[in-house]
């Protein structure tokens, strides 16, 4: 059997994969050195007498070990039991010993042919003896040395599949197999994923190596970069230079300032031509505005929407639109970005294939994203495409988080009333747009009268709402209350927006509160976030209030999927792992991408 023909038996396509499939038991056919009660004794025993009683077959035996007797008891037996079972005849049999009275009894014992011998068990498609075969074949300390792996690693794994006494003890002991011994199933984990995702990832020759200076546009902000944008635009410059095509995301929270990492790499591309996609002609107008402003005049810069054109895009440096980019008939670009990238389907596969014409080299490619993913996910991630967090916000947003309860609602009116009375904004979200029972919570349409009743400037709209942008526009202008469900995406900032209310908000992901909190205190005013819940007493309610770090958020929210409190829907992306938890394993996958040879 060749190593790939076993792995293929197996159902396994590395090594790696195969040695971190350890046994989930042993079958220990040693013999015990005494006799222990309420315990699995193997026992050597030769048959003293025997009596049948009806159903059964009483044998009293003689152990190997112990000085006293000990009744073994069959119920119906077999006709075999019957031929194996006569006086004199010496056997191996398995079974717990109980102490009855003063006897000591063993009832439907394994009888065992051979013994001295550890046998583990797995979790296998093909038959038991057939999968140890394989194992036994190809992992070792050598082979998964030769994988990659540390000789301490390596040793540690392969005892688990081939345990001496003192482990098998231990492993007892414990209810399983010690800490050091999941590091390094962990660590295995990772290193054979890293190493696997490099092997995968293509890379292609850029159509050119983009070196532009940034200077001129950071001369014209009126502002310096954060340390998080620096670090983008920094790995970015890397990318750019180089002669491999740069495949890079960048991740940062609502409000990080990832336009100005955009309008840098629109520099850096200069005087080549760069393309950037928008998931709305509300954004795209937005950024082609920004980057009127902020970049230097001699920047050619052209918007195109479906619902027209400026500048010329046949000749701009800069093209800003939305999809309507891609049936347009549009020069080629040595840069390609798409901002919002979570926002947007199969179309930004499509951006890339039809600005590459010239088949093997490619213009480089950078996506933007505001949805946090855990730090060790990112990690994960980045054996297939770089990726840049942007960990900090240029404000510091003061937002306070509160979690709320029907007690306390008179307190979160007058709040309201006093912000609304300051010429402040405030949010409500609701669950559902009709009413229904289960839900424990006023919808949408039933509380809007209240709010009608109490409080003016009420507006409402909610994700179906055809109207909802010009809602929206109307409520930036003369607004204090708006009302609406989560699937609003507000397209426009609202600078007068101080507080959000948030009801049954134990039934939304943490990822979701945080993005319905980013919405307020955008521009670094006082804020307050009140998560409005008939469950006060939430752990993930309590662990969301304590922290602002997006990459956190995504990190606890991602911790207590795992742990069943799954509430809309289920885990949505990210591989899943023998071993490894991605909540957890910071450090271990670091190492593991270090020792992989990754950057
Ligand atoms: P994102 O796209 O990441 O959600 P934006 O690029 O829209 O965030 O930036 C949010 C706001 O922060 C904008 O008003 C922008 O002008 C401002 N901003 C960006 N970078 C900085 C900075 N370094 N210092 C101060 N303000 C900044
Ligand atoms: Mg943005």
């Amino acid at each position: 059997m060749t190593r790939s023909e076993g792995l293929a038996k197996a159902g396994f396509s590395s090594l790696i994969e195969l040695a971190i499939n350890i046994p989930h038991s042993y079958s220990d056919t040693r013999l015990s050195e005494r006799v222990e009660v309420s315990k699995i004794n193997t026992i050597e025993a030769e048959v003293l007498s025997v009596s049948r009683p009806p159903k059964r077959l009483l044998v009293m035996v003689r152990s190997h070990v112990g000085e006293r007797n000990i009744e073994v008891t069959v119920f119906h037996p077999k006709p075999y039991h019957n031929a194996l079972f006569k006086p004199g005849m010496k056997h191996v049999l398995q079974g717990r010993v109980e102490l009855f009275g003063r006897k000591l009894r063993m009832t439907n014992p394994k009888i065992v042919s051979k013994t001295g011998q550890i046998v583990p068990r797995y979790r296998c498609r093909t038959r038991q003896d057939i999968y140890r075969r394989i194992v036994d074949e190809l992992v070792s300390v050598e082979s998964l040395v030769e994988e990659g792996l540390e000789r301490g690693t390596a040793e540690l794994i392969t005892r688990a599949h081939r345990p001496d006494g003192k482990w098998l003890e231990l492993y007892r002991k414990h209810g399983g197999i010690g800490p050091k011994t999941l590091e390094a199933l962990k660590f295995a984990e990772a290193f054979d994923y890293f190493s696997r995702m490099r092997a995968k990832r293509v890379r292609f020759d850029a159509k050119s190596s983009l070196e532009g200076s940034i200077e001129p546009f950071l001369k014209r902000l009126p502002f310096e970069l954060t340390e998080g944008q620096k670090g983008a635009v920094s790995d970015i410059a890397e990318d750019l230079r180089g002669k491999t095509a740069a495949r890079r995301m960048v991740v940062g929270d609502v409000g990080s300032g990832k336009t100005m990492v955009i309008l840098a790499a629109a520099m850096m591309a200069y005087p080549h031509r760069s393309i950037l996609m928008a998931p709305t002609s509300i954004l795209a107008r937005q950024l082609y505005e920004e980057s009127k402003k902020l970049l230097p005049e001699y920047v050619d810069i052209a918007l195109v929407t479906q619902g027209g054109e400026r500048g010329d895009p046949s000749s701009a440096h800069f093209i800003i639109g939305t999809h309507a980019i891609l049936y347009r008939d549009l020069p080629e670009a040595d840069l390609i970005m798409v901002d919002e990238q979570h926002r947007f389907g199969t179309e930004q596969r499509k951006i890339l294939e039809k600005f590459h014409s010239d088949g093997k080299r490619r213009p480089h490619y950078l996506q933007f994203s505001a949805t946090p993913i855990p730090r060790t996910q990112a990690m994960l991630d980045s054996a297939l495409i770089d990726i840049s967090l942007i960990g900090s916000t240029p404000f510091v947003k003061d937002v306070k988080s509160e979690i709320v309860g029907r007690r306390d609602f008179a307190k979160v009116k007058e709040h309201i009333e006093r912000e609304t009375a300051e010429g402040r904004q405030v949010l409500v979200v609701y669950p559902l747009v009709e009413e229904s029972e289960h839900v424990g919570y006023l919808s949408l349409e039933e509380s809007e009268k209240f709010w009608r009743s109490n409080f003016d400037g009420v507006y409402v709209t909610h994700g179906r709402d055809r109207l909802k942008e010009e809602v929206l526009q109307e409520f930036a202008q003369r607004g204090s209350i708006l009302l609406s469900t989560t699937v609003i995406e507000v397209g426009i900032s609202l600078p007068k927006l101080s507080t959000i209310v948030i009801a049954g908000a134990e039934r939304m992901g943490l990822s979701t509160l945080h993005q319905l909190r980013g919405r307020v205190g955008r521009t670094g005013l006082k804020s307050y976030c009140f998560l409005f819940t008939n469950t006060p007493d939430n752990e993930r309610l309590k662990a969301f209030i304590k922290t602002k770090d997006g990459f956190e958020i995504a990190r606890l929210d991602l911790k207590f999927r795992r742990s069943g409190d799954i509430l809309e829907g289920k885990i949505q992306s990210g591989k899943e792992f023998l071993w490894l938890d991605t909540a957890e394993d910071e450090e271990i996958v670091k190492r593991a991408k270090e020792a992989a040879g990754g950057r």
